[in-house]
């Protein structure tokens, strides 16, 4: 069994440049960070060095940005990193950043600028590589959320230096391992969130996994237009009918049986407790509502599910979360997989950025066996994908 090497494995790396890649990639609203959960995941990786006396250089990307642009740089995160971490960070800017790196010291913490602001760096260019690895001696890989991109920060630079997994990355590996790589039966995955063509691979892969697939969220309007079912003005992509129903066919010849919501929670429109807000059987839609959430009826029914399950893996909310009361379905689901969970008789893994963000609002987050802060990497994982990333730790 191939494995990857850990901060057990530093030696001593008292005064060392050690190039860390993180993932601080957090969602902001109004400047501030609207949830920070990325960053506390950071912190044991960067603390433990600190505190071996390495000199910590932080590397990350932040936003999507084509050129480089102040409302792209990890100057934003810089303060809200530090005060998270609770020891002063240094921002250090693409120009002069070499001079600025010899003016640390062992113990010190830096946040490098946007890896993104090099145009090489998605591109893997092995001049950009070669551009951070100077600025280091070693270098962690604690990003798992960015481990599916074959990037010079998350890839490229596992072969130019000596490479070990960060402490939250090493957790992250062994949960999913533990999760879909043989986990106890049965297995129960909840799908949700806005659209089908997002996670077409996912739900291919899991039907042959698991043995319960839980639709939910935008998603499962698709599956319900594809059975014939009038869905209104719902957000579900109609073209993918035929898909749709071909996922159906390949669970039921897998034995994995499909939970579609039979009671949903409409409205007229999307705002905040609409006045026109009721909650009726899937064959009820009116021509001018819209599904928002799944309704209580399917939610007690998939609680029981759970009862009967061992292992739960849960990507995508079960409906437009962020707008209440359309995050009643989620919040209970979840409090009843965080209670079970709790109990000992579930072993349950969630990921994705809007899911951890609705777990921690139904405040249960640190209930569960563990919550990936990886968005598109925790989907490719469930997808049943190599993650480069990932791939080049094992060396
Ligand atoms: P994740 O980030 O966890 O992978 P997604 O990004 O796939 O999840 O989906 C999350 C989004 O799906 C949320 O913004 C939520 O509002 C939206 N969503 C869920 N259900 C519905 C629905 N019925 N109608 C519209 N949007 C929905
Ligand atoms: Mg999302």
């Amino acid at each position: 069994m191939p494995s990857f090497r850990t901060l057990d494995d530093l030696g001593d790396i008292a005064g060392k440049r050690v190039l860390v890649r993180e993932d601080l990639n957090v969602p902001m609203r109004d400047g501030a960070v609207s949830d920070d959960t990325r960053l506390r995941a950071a912190v044991p990786t960067v603390a433990e060095l600190a505190d071996k006396g390495a000199i910590v250089l932080v590397l990350a990307h932040f936003g999507r940005p084509k050129v480089p642009a102040p409302e792209f740089s990890t100057a934003l995160v810089t303060r809200p990193f530090s005060e998270v971490l609770g020891r002063p960070v240094r921002y250090i800017d693409w120009e002069g950043d070499a001079e600025a790196v010899a003016t640390l010291q062992p113990g010190d913490v830096a946040l490098l600028e946007n890896t993104r602001f090099f145009g090489g760096e998605e591109k893997n260019d092995p001049a950009v590589v070669e551009r951070f690895a100077r600025l280091g001696d070693l270098y962690v890989n604690d990003a798992f959320s960015a481990a599916h991109r074959a990037h010079a920060s998350t890839e490229g630079l596992a072969h130019a230096l000596p490479a070990y997994a960060g402490r939250a990355m090493e957790r992250e590996l062994k949960a999913l391992k533990a999760a879909l790589g043989a986990p106890e039966r049965p297995v129960a995955a909840v799908v949700g969130g806005a659209k089908v063509s997002t996670k077409l691979d996912v739900l291919r892969n899991l039907v042959g996994r698991v043995d319960h697939l839980i639709i939910g969220g935008g998603m499962a309007n698709t599956f319900l237009a594809a059975r014939g079912i009038a869905i209104g003005k719902s957000l579900a992509e109609r073209d993918l009918a035929g898909t749709a129903e071909e996922i159906l066919y390949a669970a039921d010849k897998a034995g994995c049986t499909v939970h579609l919501p039979y009671d949903v929670v409409v409205a007229k429109e999307f705002t905040p407790h609409p006045p026109s807000l009721r909650t009726c059987n899937v064959h009820e839609v009116a021509a001018d509502e819209m599904i928002l959430d799944i309704g209580p009826a399917a939610v007690e029914a998939l609680a029981d599910v759970l009862k009967t399950c061992r292992t739960l893996v849960w990507n995508g909310p079960l409906g437009a979360f962020e707008t209440p009361p359309f995050d009643a379905a989620t919040v209970a689901l979840a409090r009843t997989a965080a209670a079970l969970t709790q109990e000992g008789s579930l072993i349950s893994v969630a990921g994705g950025g809007d899911t951890v963000a609705a777990l921690n609002q139904a405040g249960v987050a640190d209930d569960f066996t563990f919550v990936s802060t990886a968005g598109g990497a925790f989907l490719e994982w469930m997808e049943g994908k190599e993650l480069p990333g990932v791939k080049a730790l094992y060396q």
